[in-house]
């Protein structure tokens, strides 16, 4: 058993936060994940006014506003019912920039749930490279595949649906150099306004298997009960 922790997963593009989470998923189902590129690709597939307005920038490499963020993530926070003290969930590419920090931390303070964790994954940029070229995701259910590491049971085919995995239009080299670059601009303040919290904390591995063990160990030695 866990007591309640509330996780803020940071790491670069193709770092792997989104394999790290299914298998966490799988070791404590009652784990709600919060994914902010997901939202906006469903907006942007189901062609909402939020959709149309992000896609370009996605497209880009850029980041969305702040404010048009920061209202997505908190109407689904409060859609899955997860502020209040009792349920443990985990964000993915939220918050990017310390303005975003700031309103989570504002918001859910009202709520008495503060974040607990926040953990980096830390992978060399050359291992990162690589895999953007082998990714392949299944749009709908934002469902991740690396054709080489962890390929589809039937090639190009998602394995519950049987539906065609895609390219995500921004896993190009020029705009992932530009994702990159984000990140690292982006992540030194906001991991500067973690540590001083003291709830700051990386993991480091060149593969995803390394890098679990090591996780799964960093959450079950704070928040076992
Ligand atoms: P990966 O999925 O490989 O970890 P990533 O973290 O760059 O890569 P996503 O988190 O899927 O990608 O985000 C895709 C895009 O959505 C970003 O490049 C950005 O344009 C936008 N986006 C996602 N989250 C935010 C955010 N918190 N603030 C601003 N823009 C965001
Ligand atoms: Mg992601």
């Amino acid at each position: 058993m866990l007591s309640p922790f509330r996780c803020i997963l940071l790491g670069a593009p193709g770092a792997g936060k989104g394999t790290q989470l299914t298998r966490l998923v799988k070791h404590h189902p009652d784990l709600c994940t919060v994914i902010s590129g997901n939202l906006l690709r469903q907006e942007i597939s189901s062609k909402t006014p939020i959709g149309l307005e992000v896609e370009n920038t996605i497209k880009k490499g850029g980041l969305v506003p702040d404010s048009l963020i920061i209202d997505l993530i908190f109407k689904n926070l409060k859609i899955e019912k997860l502020l209040n003290d009792s349920r443990s969930w985990l964000l993915d590419g939220f918050p990017r920039t310390v303005t975003q920090a700031l309103k989570l931390d504002e918001n859910l303070s009202k709520h008495n749930s503060l974040i607990n964790l926040v953990v980096e994954l830390k992978v060399p940029e050359s291992v990162i490279l690589e895999r953007i070229e082998n990714r392949w995701i299944h749009q709908p259910s934002g469902r991740v595949y690396n054709i080489q590491y962890n390929p589809p049971r039937v090639p190009n085919k998602d394995d519950v649906t049987g539906e065609p995995l895609t390219k995500r239009p921004d896993d190009n080299a020029e705009v992932f150099k530009k994702r990159l670059e984000t990140y690292y601009n982006e992540a030194t303040p906001l991991k500067e306004y973690y540590q001083k919290r003291g709830i700051l904390h990386s993991v480091e591995g060149e593969t995803s298997d390394i890098i679990f063990p090591k996780l799964i160990k960093l959450i079950e030695n704070k928040f076992s009960v």
